[in-house]
């Protein structure tokens, strides 16, 4: 049998949970201050889909997003996009589009969703629903709502991801 493997790139400001949610979902942890290993560009996990065998590489950054500085080598081959943001950061909603446009730049247009993460902090939220929606709509894709700390909604999103790309 053909695997296929499907580069994921995880995109957003820092802080809002990218790192969190590769080693939630490749490692089945959540920790307070997760670091990225040196040295290991991406963690991977093995699903069915649709049956066949997909393998998912979701690459993470070492936190260069803060500086706006993330190599091209990143990007290099990406076949899917999360593009997230926190219920609890402001600045990272208003962020979602540059991303979006900077991805594009570098991907042309792959299968992306939209992650509002951090939905166990609902009571702090600053990115009201109607917001949020609208902005889904405007990007054309689909909007999930997650707490990896939590693990609601994490495999959610890379189904989704990995069904888009299987249709493709
Ligand atoms: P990154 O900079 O986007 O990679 O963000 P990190 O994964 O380093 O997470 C930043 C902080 O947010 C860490 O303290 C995480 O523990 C925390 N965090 C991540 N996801 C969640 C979540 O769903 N809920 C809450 N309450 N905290 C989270
Ligand atoms: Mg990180």
């Amino acid at each position: 049998d053909l695997e296929i493997a499907i580069k994921v790139v995880i995109v957003g400001n820092g802080a809002v949970g990218k790192s969190s949610m590769i080693q939630r979902y490749c490692k089945g942890t959540f920790t307070k201050d997760y670091k990225k290993t040196i040295g290991v560009d991406f963690l991977e996990r093995q699903i069915e889909c649709e049956g066949e065998d997909v393998r998912l590489m979701l690459w993470d950054t070492a936190g260069q997003e803060e500086f706006d500085a993330i190599t091209k080598a990143y990007y290099r081959g990406a076949q899917a996009c999360v593009l997230a943001f926190s219920t609890t950061d402001r600045d990272s909603f208003d962020a979602i589009h540059s991303w979006e446009l900077k991805v594009e730049d570098e991907c042309g247009e792959i299968p992306t969703v939209l992650v509002q993460n951090k939905i166990d902090l609902m009571d702090q939220s600053v990115v009201d629903p109607e917001e949020a929606d609208l902005l889904s709509r405007a990007l054309g894709c689909r909007l999930l709502r997650t707490s990896v700390k939590e693990d609601v909604n994490v495999n959610t999103v890379f189904r989704h991801l990995a069904s888009r790309c299987l249709a493709e």
